[in-house]
């Protein structure tokens, strides 16, 4: 966005998946590197459609590194997912080694890391990075790019926004009975500025081989917890019910965050409150953009 960032990016829309439009496109620029971000990102509708999520996310990775081993371009930086730590003990560290996920998208996940380290292997050359996501919340501080998932949200921080805008009733909280300190999932909540100053700081240490690297704060919050700290930061009821559990979820999940300190030279500058803040910026810019039009 040019008014965030002052540079004008040139954009092709195009199916990642098709390896000569992709090919096309590296023709037309000098590439210092990719950072691949494209993929389906569903947890549910991955357990109902695998086929979809099996083409779609593995296909465009295979595309985007031929094309980078086609025109040699050396750095490759991939969106992973502290889902392919599977059911480990927290806090998740690199070292790890991966358990099976519960999901279709976690192993999608987990199969273009292995596809990417082996590429990697066999192209001496070649600087790969796999950064895995743990939870990414909030919005851009101008309130002008966020999220704006379609339909009914499946993530907490969209749902929790909605419902203080009072566009859904109430929020289901999925369980109170994990063995955590009040019973509810615990994640670590990362702020989505932190998370894209990652990538810059993979794409500036990037060295060759695979390296896998957590996104993450290496605090863990849980789903009370931030529903109380959104409230109490801005000022607005968040009515919830305890539901059942959600089938595959997790009660723990949170980073080890010391190798992208040590490596990448970065750390998460945001902590919840600057989160919550910031969605509900967005949230509340997005119903007064959604009111005018
Ligand atoms: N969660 C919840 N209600 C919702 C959505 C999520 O209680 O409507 C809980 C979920 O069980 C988990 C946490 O919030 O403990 C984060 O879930 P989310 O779907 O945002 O991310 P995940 O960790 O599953 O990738």
């Amino acid at each position: 966005m040019p008014s965030i960032t002052g540079e004008v990016i040139p954009f092709y829309e195009v199916d990642v998946t098709n390896e000569s439009k992709v090919n096309a496109i590296f023709s037309q620029h000098t590439i210092e590197g990719v950072i691949h971000f494209a993929g389906y990102k569903a947890v549910g509708e991955s357990v109902e459609k695998p086929l979809m999520y099996y083409a779609n996310n593995l296909m465009s990775t295979i595309a985007v590194m031929n094309a980078c081993l086609k025109h040699n371009v050396k750095k490759f930086v991939f969106s992973s997912s502290a889902t392919v730590y599977g059911d480990n003990a927290v806090p998740f560290k690199e070292t790890m080694t991966l358990l099976p996920t519960t999901n279709p998208y976690g192993e999608t996940k987990a199969m273009c890391e292995r596809i990417l380290t082996d590429t990697a292997k066999a192209n001496p050359q070649l600087e790969v990075t796999l950064l895995r996501y743990f939870n990414p919340i909030g919005a851009h501080k101008s309130g002008l790019i966020g999220e704006r998932p379609n339909g009914i949200p499946n993530n907490l921080m969209p749902y929790i926004t909605q419902v203080a805008s009072g566009e859904r009733e109430y929020l289901q909280v999925f369980g109170n009975d994990y063995d955590t300190p009040d019973g509810t999932g615990v994640r670590d909540y990362i702020h989505v500025v932190d998370l894209a100053e990652g990538h810059v700081a993979a794409m500036k240490h990037s060295k060759p081989g695979a390296h896998a690297y957590n996104l993450g704060t290496g605090k863990g919050t849980s789903v009370l917890e931030l529903v109380q700290t959104f409230e109490r930061v801005n000022n607005i009821k968040v009515p919830y019910k305890i539901v059942d559990r959600r089938p595959g979820d997790l009660a723990e999940c949170y980073a080890d965050a010391k190798k992208a300190y040590e490596q990448l030279n970065w750390k998460t500058k945001y902590d919840v409150v600057q989160m919550c803040e910031d969605a509900w910026r967005y949230e509340t810019a997005k119903q007064s953009v959604l009111i005018s039009e």
